[in-house]
């Protein structure tokens, strides 16, 4: 929603006028700012080459509209999905998103093996943190008392 104060004496037409200039201005802000598919892709292929040496494949990454999750890798079909909402995360975090995911690739399972090839990412534990609190605060708005 879009809540825009102007002045008690302007018109109704003008009121409409500006609403709709500035609800077009903010669109094309957040379209500006929205991470592509590409974007991630290309953060993806950057963080390969750096941490798995180039080693992992896929078959296709993007975003997706889930909330109850972050992420999610398709093991079988090397398909990895980032929730939308990851999108406004900070660089760091969406990357340990990306890290998170490519060892799926590799683990399927949270195991020894697969946590030895996340924390080559050096922000993992923080960005772990981040996203707990984030989880937290989220639910404690929502009222709900699982997190
Ligand atoms: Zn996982």
């Amino acid at each position: 929603m879009l809540e825009l104060v102007v002045p008690v004496s302007m018109p109704l037409a003008d009121r409409h006028h500006w609403a709709e200039v500035e609800s077009r201005r903010l669109e094309r802000r957040a379209k500006r700012r929205r991470p592509t598919d590409e974007r991630l892709l290309d953060r993806a292929r950057r963080l390969n080459d750096r941490l798995f040496a180039g080693a992992l494949t896929w078959n296709s990454i993007g975003f997706t509209d889930t909330d109850h999750q972050w992420g999610s890798c398709t093991f079988t079909d090397g398909a990895i999905r980032i929730a939308r909402r990851g999108a406004a995360l900070p660089d760091w975090v969406l990357d340990y998103l990306l890290v998170h995911e490519l060892a799926h690739l590799v683990h399927s399972d949270h195991g020894a093996e697969f946590h030895e090839l996340e924390n080559r990412y050096a922000l993992t534990e923080r960005a772990k943190g981040y996203l707990l609190a984030l989880d937290a605060r989220a639910s404690s708005e929502l009222g709900a008392d699982e997190v």
